[in-house]
């Protein structure tokens, strides 16, 4: 993993990198049994190298929490790991010059779910015997009542998948 991250500190294969002060690879356990892909690093992201750690970040760690999953226990990474200019959505070129980076990582962690956040992260690899949980962005979920509602439901069913790998391991 700390072999990848470097090449994903000094990548260079789209331009994304020259309008970004740090790659954000991601974080977490390296054998979680879960891990989380959004779409992009945003500006606070961008700033700490750190993956969702914004506004949508902390909302999303906060409701994690608040159905008993720690931000700890899962990874979290992006589709992209560079920010984009104004945050827009990376364009296709952009995601797929980084996927390589993503198919890497869930090859290292080897998930048991990948919960995809918002529609940018559908471009995630399919691999037999993962569950995929397509999922509202939080960033949504916080602008939005009905969002919230269905986020909040979403976050309650994952961590009811997460019970059920942890039974079956015991
Ligand atoms: N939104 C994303 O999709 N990813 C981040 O890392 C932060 C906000």
């Amino acid at each position: 993993m700390d072999e990848l991250n470097c090449q994903i500190y000094g990548c260079r294969r789209c331009q994304l990198w020259q309008g970004a002060k740090h790659a954000v690879p991601g974080e977490g356990a390296n054998d979680s049994k879960v891990m989380l892909v959004g779409q992009n690093p945003g500006a606070e992201e961008d700033e700490t190298g750190r993956p969702f750690v914004g506004r949508a970040g902390r909302y999303l760690t906060k409701t994690l929490l608040e159905y008993g999953i720690r931000r700890e226990e899962v990874y979290i990474t992006n589709i992209v790991k560079h920010t984009s200019p104004k945050n827009r959505k990376p364009h296709p070129d952009e995601v797929s010059a980084c996927l390589p980076y993503l198919q890497e990582q869930i090859r290292l962690i080897q998930p048991k779910i990948i919960v995809l956040l918002g529609a940018s992260a559908k471009e995630t690899p399919r691999i037999a015997g993962i569950k995929y949980f397509e999922i509202v962005h939080p960033s949504a979920a916080m602008r939005f009542t009905k969002m919230r509602e269905k986020f909040k439901k979403q976050i309650a069913e994952l961590a009811e998948q997460i019970k059920q790998i942890q039974q079956s391991q015991i």
